[in-house]
């Protein structure tokens, strides 16, 4: 019966160990990349505005703000997007 108590005990401490929450992962990296901008061209103009903006009413042409600048196009006096 003594002999077993040393196995008993290890039994005991590999359930304890078995028994404790698992690590927690490190949470997953939030993503730094800045979310593209996204502006709105009209058909006609060479501007580009904002979503609100009341020159976009005829027409409203989403894009990036990249590929507006890319096109020529200059931020709209009225709404003020992005630059
Ligand atoms: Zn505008």
């Amino acid at each position: 019966m003594r002999r077993l108590m040393p196995l008993i005990i290890a039994v005991l401490m590999l359930g304890a160990v078995f028994a404790l929450p698992p690590a927690q992962q490190p949470a997953p990296q939030q993503q730094t990349q800045t979310k593209e901008q996204t502006v709105y061209a009209t058909k006609t103009g060479k501007k580009y505005h904002r979503a609100t903006c009341r020159y976009l009413s005829k027409s409203k042409i989403p894009m990036s703000l990249k590929d507006a600048k890319a096109q020529g196009l200059t931020a709209c006096s009225v709404c003020k997007p992005p630059q």
